[in-house]
């Protein structure tokens, strides 16, 4: 593909992507393609000849769309919003065009000091402790997901609970250079699993905190549920109770993940009473805002991040719900210093002047991964694009819809809100008989939703129930489909 070509097909799927979402809702929310269906349909080989782009094009349509579930729909309200925007998009291709692997500062200056910029401003613009400023020992880093970003915190708790002592904290200097990293025992102390560690999390934290602990070595079995209370929020006197516990049978608790909205109803575990009881036993605590972090763009949201200042870590999602595109997720730490230890590895082919001299981050020492994509570029276009007011905007009606849905339930006896609705997600159930009738009814209802492809609803279990999610998060959600969602529901009882 020549420069000509690569101009002249790229224009053209720019059309393509804007007539995709002119035309989004024609298309069943929810794929409904048989398993195997999609492969069937490809050649068995790759072509030996290059083929022309218009051929690849027709079959994108022929053979991909209809094996696509639309998450941009107005009508996707399954799981948890992913969303998108055209600012995003655009800088998602720019990155791609630029091609940068940003694993030093080095690599391309630009791409590591945006993206140490854009997460000063959004301390700034989502309340956040100043200690997460790049200003001082802490500072924030782009991660691929929540996932890489719970595993990041726990490998930095672990460093920071078996090897204290052994190195110097960060000191005054901006950035840790490759002098203080510890080049061979960073590697072991990230290898050396400890079976005595005990890690703590609710009974609704997502399943990427425990699989941290599998992926660390820790090892799923010493991740500790703890019980919840009515309303799905971590409860901390079982917290401290399950602390005790471990500490009399000798084993050593270190780390705590509290969510700030969970996945299954968004929930809010009380992040200053956690925080607390980890700066008593020194425990390591990592606050999970994948999905609701992004709401505190708004102000009147900012009590979503009240204790956090207790925390040692925090995470959102802009992959979710500030619209920016799969995959960015900011990371915060308060103080470093334990991250890089555990993260930090030196090969000789990476040194450098600019690392040496203490002057510059180097990213590739944040996160399990060498190479890293120029993410920054989208956020920074998104940002821009809305400005912060636009943001709010777009939280706020999301908000306001999930509102008005969870009232209409709430007003039909037919129906049952299962959980308090803070933000964007509703938690519902039909009532149909005893438990194991309404489960049933609640599971029919929700399949022939979904198989009528004109609305995307996906469930959850509370309390031993099963209960109906309806998650409002797509960009171009708006209150006729909420309406609409809630007529087809209705309908087909
Ligand atoms: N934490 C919470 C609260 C989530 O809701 C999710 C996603 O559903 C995750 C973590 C995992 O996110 P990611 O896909 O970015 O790893």
């Amino acid at each position: 593909m020549t420069p000509n070509d690569f101009r002249t097909h790229g224009k053209a799927l720019i059309d393509w992507i804007a007539d995709y979402y002119e035309q989004i809702e024609q298309f069943p929310v929810m794929s409904p393609v048989a398993p195997g269906e999609v492969r069937a349909g490809l050649p068995a080989a790759p072509p030996q000849q290059g083929e022309p782009f218009e051929q690849m094009m027709a079959d994108v349509e022929r053979l991909i769309l209809p094996g696509i579930t639309h998450w941009q729909s107005p009508n996707f309200f399954a799981y948890f919003p992913a969303n998108t925007s055209f600012p995003a998009i655009l800088g998602e291709l720019l990155s791609a065009g630029l091609g940068v692997q940003g694993m030093l500062w080095q690599t391309s200056p630009a791409a590591t000091e945006l993206e140490t910029h854009v997460l000063d401003w959004l301390v700034d613009m989502l309340g956040l402790p100043a200690a997460f400023l790049s200003s001082g020992p802490g500072g924030g880093v782009i991660q691929d997901t929540a996932s890489s970003a719970v595993l990041a915190a726990l490998l930095a708790a672990r460093e920071r609970t078996t090897n204290d002592g052994q190195y110097k904290t960060t000191d005054d200097r901006p950035q840790t250079t490759s002098r203080e990293r510890p080049v061979v025992r960073g590697l072991s102390s990230v290898v050396g699993a400890s079976p005595s560690l005990r890690a703590y999390t609710s009974t609704q934290a997502n399943s990427s905190v425990v699989k941290a602990a599998m992926v660390a070595g820790v090892g799923r079995e010493n991740v500790r549920a703890v019980a919840v209370d009515g309303q799905f929020a971590l409860r901390p006197d079982e917290l401290r109770r399950l602390i005790e516990a471990d500490l009399a049978a000798g084993l050593r608790p270190f780390f705590v993940v509290a969510t700030v909205g969970t996945t299954s109803s968004t929930a809010i575990d009380p992040v200053g009473a956690i925080g607390a009881i980890c700066r008593e036993y020194g425990l390591w605590l990592h606050v999970d805002a994948a999905l609701a972090g992004a709401a505190a763009v708004c102000p009147e949201f900012h009590w979503l991040h009240d204790g956090l200042e207790l925390a040692d870590s925090y995470a959102f999602n802009p992959h979710k719900w500030l619209l920016t595109n799969f995959d960015c997720d900011c990371f915060w730490v308060r103080d470093r210093a334990a991250l890089l230890r555990a993260l930090s590895i030196l090969p000789a082919y990476l040194v450098n002047a600019a690392s040496e001299s203490g002057a510059v981050i180097d990213y590739r020492d944040w996160h399990v991964q060498l190479g890293r994509r120029f993410r920054a570029l989208k956020l920074w276009l998104v940002i821009r694009a809305y400005g912060v007011s636009g943001l709010q905007a777009h939280i706020r009606e999301h908000v306001h819809l999930a509102q008005l849905f969870a009232g209409w339930v709430a007003a039909d006896p037919r129906f049952e809100l299962a959980a308090p609705v803070p933000l964007n997600t509703v938690c519902f159930r039909l009532r149909d008989g005893d438990a194991a009738s309404a489960d049933a009814a609640n599971e029919a209802l929700m399949a022939r939703l979904n198989a009528s492809g004109k609305l995307y609803l996906t469930h959850t279990v509370l309390d031993g129930r099963f209960t109906l999610r309806l998650a409002v998060g797509s960009r171009l959600t708006a209150e006729q489909h909420v309406a609409a969602a809630w007529g087809e529901i209705r309908g087909a009882i």
